[in-house]
């Protein structure tokens, strides 16, 4: 996979500005290629121990090749990029330093949160968030880490997107012997889609379509034995692509001995609350504008941070976009938005 896009290696003359970028996910690998083949100095700044992001921690490699991802990430370090990597901007290094140091800056942080249900019993210890339990998944399969994450026989996965899918196949291949997948609207409307709820179906998974969870329940050992659900019906939203959903006052329990939450991801700009003056927006992403600035010169911003959880192609065309106004910025032919 090659993050050099829209551009030549050594196209261009070496220049002497300087770009930090804060992610090394694809929007971050995307924008540091095009920057390095316009002869930028460009340092990407990233938490993991190796570059790639989701496409090496997240993505599964029934869905993506690996080996490729990290050819087109030798091909940048040979262009010259530096990666620093272990490093958490924010906690190691702070983002005002990097904004002093730096003639550019962008941030591609993605969304490496997942969100969680506020129901009784959620912090039961067999209950668990998708998205950090495949990024574990991933650090053990990759060998930086020797504990196998958690799997028990009975699964229940809760939720609709990529991610619930992936978390079926992940606890396939852990050893689940019983997998449930509830969701609460009905599959033609989730984001997996119907091909998503398919590949589950394949791999042996039951498929409950318009349930929401209402209570984890313990058992007297207190481990979780049981998830119930209230039952839902679609409602009409004239104008809106899906269909709103309302309970029916009648509920449902699945025996389960682990219950894996798949109900969305949030944005993690590498600060807390809003800093250096960037706005962000009432989804918490970063607020930018169609150039990708945000609301502090010389930062921009882009990927999953910027416009919310998405796809590796959006993303990656997110960071070129970005890496080309940063240009512009740089060449002086793009100001600062008012
Ligand atoms: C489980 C899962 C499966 C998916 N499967 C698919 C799929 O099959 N196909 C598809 O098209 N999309 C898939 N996606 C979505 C896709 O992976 C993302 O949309 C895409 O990776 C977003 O790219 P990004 O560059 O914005 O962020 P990311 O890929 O998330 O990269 C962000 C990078 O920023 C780093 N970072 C975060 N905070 C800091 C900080 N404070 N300091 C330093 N570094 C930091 C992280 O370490 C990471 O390397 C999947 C997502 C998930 C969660």
């Amino acid at each position: 996979m090659r993050f050099v896009i829209g551009c030549k290696p050594g196209e261009a003359k070496l220049r002497e500005e300087k770009v930090a970028i804060i992610g090394a996910g694809p929007a971050g690998l995307a924008a540091a290629g095009y920057l390095r083949c316009k002869g930028f100095n460009v340092t990407v700044f990233d938490m993991l121990p190796e570059p790639g992001g989701l496409l090496i921690f997240g993505v599964l490699d029934i869905h993506i090749n690996k080996p490729k991802v990290k050819e087109g990430i030798r091909e940048l370090i040979n262009m010259g990029v530096e990666f620093k990597q272990c490093v958490k901007v924010g906690k190691d290094i702070l983002l005002e330093d990097l904004i002093n140091n730096y003639n550019a800056v962008l941030i591609a942080t993605g969304t490496w949160r997942g969100r969680r249900l506020n129901v009784p019993g959620r912090d039961l210890p067999e209950v668990v968030d998708a998205f950090d339990w495949i990024f574990q998944y991933h650090l053990w399969k990759y060998m930086y880490r020797r504990e196998k994450p958690m799997i028990k026989p009975r699964v229940v996965v809760i939720g609709g997107g990529l991610t619930a899918i992936d978390a079926v196949h992940v606890s396939k291949w852990l050893g689940a012997k019983e997998i449930h997948l509830a969701y609460r609207r009905t599959r033609q409307y989730a984001p997996a889609g119907p091909r998503g709820f398919k590949e589950a179906e394949d791999e042996g998974a039951i498929i409950h379509e318009l349930l929401s969870p209402v209570e984890y329940i313990a058992g007297p050992d207190g481990h979780l034995k049981a998830v119930k659900f209230e039952k839902m019906r679609l409602v009409p939203r004239p104008g809106e692509k899906r269909p709103g959903i309302e309970g029916t006052g009648e509920y449902v329990t699945i025996e389960t001995d682990m219950a894996i939450e798949s109900i969305g991801l949030v944005p993690t700009p590498p600060f807390e609350d809003e800093c250096c003056g960037i706005k962000l927006t009432k989804w918490g992403t970063i607020d930018v504008d169609e150039y990708k600035r945000t609301t502090r010169e010389p930062v921009f911003a882009a990927g999953d941070v910027s416009h919310g959880p998405s796809l590796i192609g959006p993303a990656l065309k997110s960071g070129l976009d970005a890496a080309k106004a940063i240009e512009k910025y740089l060449n002086g032919e793009l100001g600062w938005r008012k």
